[in-house]
């Protein structure tokens, strides 16, 4: 017998009372039944995203949402900023050009955050810049880009700050209205809990204004129809039933945590994490801006990460991530966000010390859980 963990991240692991709610048999979508529960999750939602606006629900994985916001609100030429520091950044730039925007690709290295400096840059030396495109929490390299600043600059200009929250969103601190966010998108399989297949997208009043006069071609992810639904508590075509279920257990458990106990939750786990890393002398991918999503480390010269990544997840029975890129076989991912507690990271440090062993690095076992535990403590009452 070998019982599986999964910390990766997204898909994450789901709780038992989404995963009941979603065994029960399927409801028809056009019934004051599911009406009453789509209502419920969409009201949740704006607490989650900290907005006033809508939060559309879309039967998408999350880059649906993101080529929604480029199709809703942009036209054929448009010139777009990219901060282009890893795989979900670069995937910004490639949407973009797929529908004909112009991308300046703001090119950052892997493991760092954008400076706001660079960006501001660009948008004063080009004033028909319409958009800045970032992830707030760049999951390829683990890093966090500094939004607030971000917003910032784009608050009073005729330009856009567009953000993929899909690792962010009940993750960390990233409240929509107050810094002035534009576009606020996430995805069901990451801090929601729920397996993949939904995906959310918020936008300010400004946003919406861009709506009116976009010319993307779009049919299947349309904001504006999907607005007009949403008021009548539905979606314009069938909504991914079981899994809205779901998300409303979900985003109860949020809203019984609170939001603010979520951020503090990931915030121990990722320190938990890293001091784990320091105390293994594991390099950080990020140290400068690491996101409490998940803790990126360079695997110890000598061992085949790809192969590390394999045998936790085979053999040991731990999934976690390795890399992508140039950051194949160097990497290992260690994933705490969404349904993850204080012994998730114990079985992480622990299997990720064994393992190292196992592959003939030289390992004081339970030196890394020894130093997560001491932050773990914290969240002892
Ligand atoms: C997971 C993820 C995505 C979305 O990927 P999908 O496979 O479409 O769900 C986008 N951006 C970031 C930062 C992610 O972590």
């Amino acid at each position: 017998m070998k019982k599986k963990y999964l910390l990766a991240p997204g898909p994450t692991p789901v709780p038992e009372s989404a995963l009941l709610a979603m065994a029960a048999p399927i409801i028809h979508h056009r019934t004051p039944q599911f009406s009453e529960i789509f209502k419920e999750a969409a009201e949740l939602l704006k607490y989650v995203f900290q907005t006033k606006q809508d939060v559309l629900i879309l039967a998408a994985s999350g880059t649906g949402a993101m080529e929604g916001s480029i199709t809703n609100l942009f036209s054929p030429g448009d010139e777009v900023i990219i901060v282009n520091g890893g795989k979900f950044g670069e995937r910004w730039g490639k949407i973009s050009e797929a529908y004909g925007l112009k991308a300046h690709w703001l090119t950052v290295e892997w493991g760092k955050a954008v400076n706001p400096a660079d960006v501001k840059k660009i948008l004063d030396s080009n004033p028909s810049i319409k958009a800045v495109m970032v992830q707030a929490s760049e999951t390829s390299t683990t890093a966090a880009h500094p939004v607030k600043e971000l917003a910032a600059l784009t608050k009073e200009k005729n330009c856009l700050l567009i953000v993929d929250g899909i690792t962010a969103v009940g993750v960390f601190d990233l409240p929509m209205d107050d810094w002035g966010i534009d576009v606020l998108v996430s995805g069901s399989q990451k801090a929601f809990m729920l397996p993949p297949g939904l995906a959310f997208a918020a936008l300010s009043e400004k946003a919406w204004k861009f709506q009116e006069t976009a010319k993307c071609p779009r049919f299947y992810f349309d904001f504006k129809k999907e607005r007009k639904n949403l008021k009548d508590n539905t979606t314009a075509y069938t909504p991914a039933v079981t899994l809205i279920i779901g998300l409303l257990e979900a985003l109860k458990m949020i809203k019984a945590e609170t939001l603010q106990g979520v951020f503090a939750r990931h915030d121990r786990l990722a320190r938990a994490a890293r001091a784990a890393s320091k105390a293994l002398n594991l390099k950080l991918l990020a140290p400068e801006s690491p996101s409490n999503a998940t803790t990126g480390v360079f695997v110890p010269d000598g061992v085949d990460g790809g192969k590390l990544v394999k045998y936790l997840r085979d053999e040991v029975g731990v999934t976690m991530a390795g890399g992508q890129d140039h950051l194949k076989g160097k990497i290992l991912r260690i994933a705490h966000l969404g349904y993850v507690d204080t012994f998730d990271m114990i079985i992480a440090i622990a299997a990720i010390e064994m393992a190292l062993s196992k592959f003939g690095h030289k390992v004081e076992l339970g030196k890394g859980v020894a130093a997560a535990q001491q932050i773990l403590l914290e969240g002892y009452k």
